[in-house]
């Protein structure tokens, strides 16, 4: 990719742009005055990404006639809490914030997800630009509206569909990004891979080692391929049935590591390429992969680093983890299972199975 791309999402009543590039930031103003009559804007960032990148971004805004104000939510998952969803938006009232308004998120997913969900209650909505700055955001979270908070009872227990008024990543603001949230975010950019396609995945393995080097055309085009997939399915399902529900391919057995380990204890993304693993073994064991794609999977997320949890792991604590997924149905986990590139299917899996491939996955767990 060298140039700035425009993928478009369809939703319901309208469409909405997807901007990709390295260096774009300063058309952010410009290309959001084309789309909003707006004054006033709030900039929503965190406080590692905001002295990073928030007076470049007020500078755009104000070269395209916006009026910003910075609000700054400390970075991590804790922030993406109902305290400071409700803080945010008192903040918005006493700034003078009204419906003629529109809120910047400029951060990874936790900023993406909270603005969004702030942006979509304030004064019951007024529009929101996703700004995105890790590898996670750009390729997957700021696009397709999901926006919300957790809960003391789990992840992303609260929150609405709202979606963006225009996407607009930049992919040289990921240069700043340590590498733990680079890896996190490779785990993603593997997993839209397996969904997209047999050219797609091929052309990771091929791209792996300058992937994690972060290879000036390879992160744009792994972004670009990760963008696109998500952009497609959240055309053809804007809520989560089926095709949606692809995406969430790794992340059964991810959430339920990430509660049993603590969240923020490992990264969304190393729990995410463990989660892979153990769906495509799980798809092996069920008689719809050959142990060949399995093996394929597994070898490119040890070509990003993303080797397996360490520890001890306990597979009754899992499957009881898995059973209050909040994907599961009547108790019933359901996994995305991949039978190739580009090839998937969400089923049940009956919990003898599940028990029994747990049981092994934990004995040749990540120690070895
Ligand atoms: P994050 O937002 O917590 O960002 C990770 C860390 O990187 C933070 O400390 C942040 O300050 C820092 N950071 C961000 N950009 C940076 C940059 N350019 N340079 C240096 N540091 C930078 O984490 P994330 O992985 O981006 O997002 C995770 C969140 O996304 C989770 O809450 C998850 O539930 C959510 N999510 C949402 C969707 C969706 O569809 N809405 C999809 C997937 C994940």
């Amino acid at each position: 990719m060298s140039e700035t791309q425009r993928l478009i999402v369809t939703v319901p009543g309208g469409r909405y742009d997807v901007f990709l590039g390295r260096g774009i930031l300063d058309g952010l103003g410009a290309e959001v005055r084309k789309r909003s009559r707006a004054v006033r804007c709030a900039l929503v960032t965190d406080d590692v990404v905001g002295p990073l990148l928030a007076k470049k971004v007020e500078a755009s805004l104000r070269a395209g006639g916006f009026e910003p104000s910075t609000f700054t939510v400390k970075h991590g998952e804790a922030s993406k809490s109902w305290a400071e969803a409700g803080r945010l938006l008192e903040e918005f009232s006493e700034a003078g914030l009204g419906r003629d308004s529109l809120v910047v998120a400029l951060g990874g997913g936790v900023v993406g997800d909270l603005a969004g969900f702030a942006a979509a209650t304030y004064l019951r909505g007024v529009p929101v630009v996703q700004v995105p700055t890790t590898l996670l955001g750009q390729a997957d979270s700021a696009i397709g509206g999901k926006t919300g908070v957790d809960l003391p009872r789990g992840k992303n227990l609260a929150g609405v569909f709202w979606q963006p008024m225009l996407v607009f990543a930049d992919v040289a603001c990921l240069d700043t990004l340590p590498e733990r949230e680079w890896r996190s975010g490779l785990a993603e950019v593997a997993k839209s891979a397996i969904l997209a396609g047999e050219d797609a995945f091929a052309a990771l393995e091929r791209d792996a080692e300058a992937l994690k080097r972060r290879g000036l055309g390879v992160v744009s085009d792994a972004v670009l391929m990760a963008a696109g997939l998500k952009c497609r399915v959240v055309t053809g399902d804007l809520h989560e049935t089926d095709l949606r529900e692809s995406l969430n391919y790794g992340h059964t057995l991810a959430h339920a590591l990430e509660r049993e380990l603590g969240y923020g204890t490992v990264s969304h993304g190393a729990a995410v390429a463990d989660g892979i693993r153990f769906a495509a073994r799980l798809a092996v064991s069920v008689g719809l992969a050959s142990e060949a794609w399995a093996s394929r999977q597994e070898r490119l997320l040890d070509s990003f680093g993303l080797a397996r949890i360490e520890g001890a792991c306990d597979p009754h604590a899992l499957l009881s983890a898995m059973g209050s997924d909040k994907k599961a149905r009547c108790g019933r986990v359901r996994f995305v299972l991949s039978r190739a590139p580009g090839s998937w299917k969400v089923d049940e899996v009956d919990e003898e199975t599940l028990a029994r491939e747990l049981a092994m996955w934990c004995e040749t767990g990540g120690n070895s």
